[in-house]
């Protein structure tokens, strides 16, 4: 109202001015031009109403409409300043919604990428609540983020593991760092199997410093951990197949020192061609020594590389050396421990006083930074030294010292063995010597007792023929027992000369196909009444068909009645044998069981050893010597086959049998035992010489040979035979080989060097039956070889045979 007056009152620009601040300041509190309007038209009112005059009136209302114009010009002022700022304001507006477009474009992005990264990630408290979680931890842990969030994260940790969770999280949020090493925990889904994983850990700070949230990156390592594994696998394989290979070319090693060991049985050869193979495997260098008695050592050999030498003369003594005591070398041997050391640094000879020189002077000249010595000790006794060298320090790891400890100690076994053997095989001489001095002494035993044996026998059998004993029944009883103790005597000593000549295996076997059925049949029959006298039962299941094999009849016969002689001499009156013979395979097999007294089982081993006899209380006056099984094993050996026997102990029984291998030929040959051995001698007599020095038996063959009806001279030497061949021109010379004079063999020969005499059958007839001398005989001239003493049946049938045969050749 003011304004307006001075304006009225002609206030000029101030006015104006007035006028535009009046406007500006109406603005300001708020008013709008309206009410500008409505307060100027009153104020233009009050004015006119003192105005006196119509004109000036309207000079009042013209000014004040100048005067509004004014005021009103600040708010176009204001408008147009409006409509600037409303047109920023709308450009603002305009950034503003691109950068929100651009804000929530990046959300999305973000969201995407964390909804699609490969691992899972975790936003949490500091507690570990789950706050935000994406897909590919959804997908780990099983469930929701809906579900996740909210959880703490120890709830999907494995149960066993959730102090070890609960002390991490603390510790790390104690520390200052924001990351630290990756955590690895088996994390459990909702459902399924637990899984390895790894949490990397990040803590996330405000402004200030201070823990806000934690960001968790989860990853599955199940595969890597079965990766890791694998790997770890082939390591560990690889590994396993180095050791494999290192440990197979040390056996192929140990191998070849063994095979090198037992070439040869001389030891000390054996250890130089091991030394040999020593270097390069085990060092540059190798000394071996062997110990020489108390405190002193000896040198076997030297090697260096594949070259041995002896150094003989060289720089090494041959001569054994004393060892000095608290030498290294006499520490090594005592305590049997292999020993490491560096000669080079360490100065043998300092470090080791009294050690000996020349093998400090042999690491030094050689160069040799590493050394070892290795005892070769066995049972606690030293046997000797191998000692390397090599030029390389430290050479010499655990693995060498176990090996050369393997080494030395099958050096020590070869050595041992080597000296066993020596012993062994000396003893072995002089029980061989032994043994062949009692054989010996068992055939001069045998022969000896046979000598004066078989004259007594003769003319027992002679005489119980004789009428006048006939009549005499004391005398005949004294005949029959003179025969019948001579025979048993006869026996024992043909079984101690057979044993001898199995055992030295100069008994020739005759090889025919024999069927072993017909020789249990044969034994069977012969022994049959025998048994039914003793009241025993005898029975028999043989099979069906023949069983072939090849073999020497009577040695075979021989074994038969031996076992059936046993199984009746052991049986009770009452009890029962029984006797079956198989085919099996291509073996054949006899079985003779009795019922008899059995055989206690630490006596079953020794029944076949010569001389071996049990249950003294059986023996009986027709015992032998207890050689009847020896002689049988002996026979079946020869034989190639197998005898064994079986008891279940004494009172049980006793069962043997015999194993044979089956012949392939089964066509029987031609059997022709029942020769002329009742035979005669025919009208015409055979004029028959017998050259023999034993009165007795020449006395007896001439007597049985004259009842057969041959003509016989007798001569007790060898010259007096040949001079008898000359003067009578015999049919047949019988002769013994050995005589007074000449003995057979000479005899032969000059008998043969007659023309006339060259074909005339000269049959050697000798308690000398061996091989050699039953070949020796063949070769000087002999045409037939009969033991003494021959049954006089036998010596007629070769007499005849060769007479025969000599008539077909002329
Ligand atoms: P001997 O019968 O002459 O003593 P052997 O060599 O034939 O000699 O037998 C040796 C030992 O084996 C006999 O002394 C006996 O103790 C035992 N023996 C052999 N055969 C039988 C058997 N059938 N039953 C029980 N013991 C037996």
């Amino acid at each position: 109202m003011s304004g307006l007056q001075l304006y009225l009152a002609g206030g000029g620009e101030a006015a104006l001015q007035g006028a535009y601040e009046l406007g500006r300041r109406t603005i300001a509190n708020g008013l709008g031009a309206l009410e500008m309007l409505a307060i100027h038209q009153q104020c233009v009112a009050l004015v006119c109403r003192d105005a006196r005059t119509a004109q000036e009136v309207a000079r009042i209302v013209e000014q004040s409409s100048d005067f509004l114009a004014e005021s009103l010009s600040s708010i176009e002022m204001a408008l147009r300043g409006f409509r600037e700022t409303n047109a920023r304001l709308s450009r603002n507006v305009e950034e503003l919604r691109s950068a929100h477009q651009a804000l929530e474009a990046e959300q999305r992005r973000y969201r995407d990428l964390f909804d699609s990264a490969p691992d899972g990630y975790l936003v949490t408290d500091l507690e570990g609540v789950i706050e935000e979680a994406n897909l590919a931890a959804e997908t780990l842990l099983g469930v929701s983020s809906e579900s996740l969030n909210g959880t703490r994260l120890l709830r999907w940790v494995a149960e066993d593991e959730h102090a070890a969770f609960e002390s991490r999280l603390k510790q790390l949020l104690r520390e200052d760092a924001d990351r630290s090493r990756d955590w690895e925990f088996h994390l459990q889904p909702q459902y399924g199997v637990c899984f390895p994983a790894t949490l990397g850990v990040r803590v996330v700070r405000t402004s200030t410093g201070h823990p806000a949230s934690l960001r968790l990156l989860l990853r599955d390592v199940t595969e890597r951990k079965r990766i890791e594994e694998e790997r770890a696998q082939m390591v560990l394989r690889e590994r396993v197949a180095q050791t494999q290979w290192e440990a197979a070319q040390r056996s192929a090693f140990l191998a070849e020192v063994s095979a090198l060991l037992v070439a040869s049985l001389d030891s000390e050869a054996a250890m130089r061609n091991v030394a040999k193979k020593l270097v390069p495997y085990l060092g540059d260098s190798c000394l071996v020594y062997l110990v020489e008695g108390e405190n002193r050592i000896r040198l076997l050999c030297c090697a260096r590389t594949d070259r041995v030498c002896e150094d003989r003369g060289g720089r090494f003594s041959q001569e054994p050396i004393v060892i000095p005591p608290q030498s290294l070398i006499h520490c090594v041997l005592a305590k049997g421990e292999v020993e490491v050391f560096s000669p080079l640094s360490q100065g043998t000879r300092e470090t080791h006083p009294g050690e000996i020189p020349e093998l400090a002077g042999f690491f030094e000249e050689e160069g040799l930074a590493s050394a070892m010595l290795t005892p070769i000790q066995i049972h606690g006794r030293a046997q000797g030294l191998i000692v390397l060298g090599a030029a390389q320090p430290d050479y010499y790891d655990r693995d060498l010292v176990v090996l050369a400890g393997d080494l030395a100690h099958r050096c020590a076994l070869a050595l041992d063995n080597a000296q066993l053997y020596r012993a062994m095989a000396a003893e072995r001489d002089k029980a061989s010597e032994a043994n062949r001095a009692k054989d010996e002494f068992l055939g001069i035993l045998g022969h000896e007792l046979r000598n004066p044996l078989v004259p007594i026998l003769g003319w027992a059998r002679n005489l119980r023929k004789n009428r006048a004993i006939l009549e005499d029944k004391t005398l005949s009883q004294g005949v029959g027992a003179i025969e019948r103790n001579s025979l048993n005597i006869l026996r024992l000593a043909d079984d101690c000369l057979d044993l001898v000549r199995i055992s030295e295996r100069k008994v020739a076997l005759e090889r025919n196909l024999v069927d072993l059925n017909e020789i249990v049949r044969g034994s069977l029959d012969a022994l049959r009444q025998v048994a039914v006298e003793k009241g025993l039962e005898i029975g028999s299941r043989l099979w069906p068909s023949s069983l072939w094999v090849m073999g020497d009849r009577t040695r075979l016969e021989q074994v038969m009645n031996n076992l059936l002689m046993n199984a009746m001499k052991y049986t009770a009156s009452g009890g029962g044998i029984s006797v079956s013979s198989t085919n099996i395979d291509d073996a054949v097999e006899i079985e003779i069981k009795d019922t008899g007294i059995g055989i206690a089982p630490e006596f079953l081993e020794q029944v076949f050893q010569p001389f071996r006899r049990g249950n003294w209380e059986w023996s009986t006056p027709d015992a032998s010597l207890g050689l009847g099984l020896a002689i049988a094993r002996k026979i079946v050996e020869l034989h190639g086959g197998t005898i064994w026997a079986e008891s279940p102990g004494l009172g049980g029984g006793s069962t043997f049998h015999v194993r044979l291998s089956a012949a392939q030929a089964v066509i029987a040959a031609p059997h022709s035992s029942e020769t002329s051995r009742e035979r005669r001698a025919e009208a015409n007599p055979l004029r028959i010489l017998l050259v023999d020095d034993q009165q007795d038996i020449t006395d007896l063959i001439k007597i049985e040979l004259e009842s057969l009806g041959y003509s016989v001279m007798t001569a007790p030497d060898g010259q007096r035979g040949f001079d008898a061949a000359m003067r009578c021109f015999p049919d047949v010379i019988i002769s013994d080989l050995k005589l007074p004079v000449i003995d057979g063999f000479e005899l032969i020969r000059k008998i043969r060097a007659i023309p006339s005499m060259d074909s005339i059958p000269v049959i050697a007839l000798t308690g000398l039956g061996t091989k050699k001398h039953l070949e020796a005989a063949m070769a000087a001239g002999f045409d037939a070889h009969l033991n003494k003493p021959a049954e006089i049946s036998d010596l007629s049938d070769l007499v005849q045979a060769l007479t025969a045969q000599r008539r077909t050749a002329l």
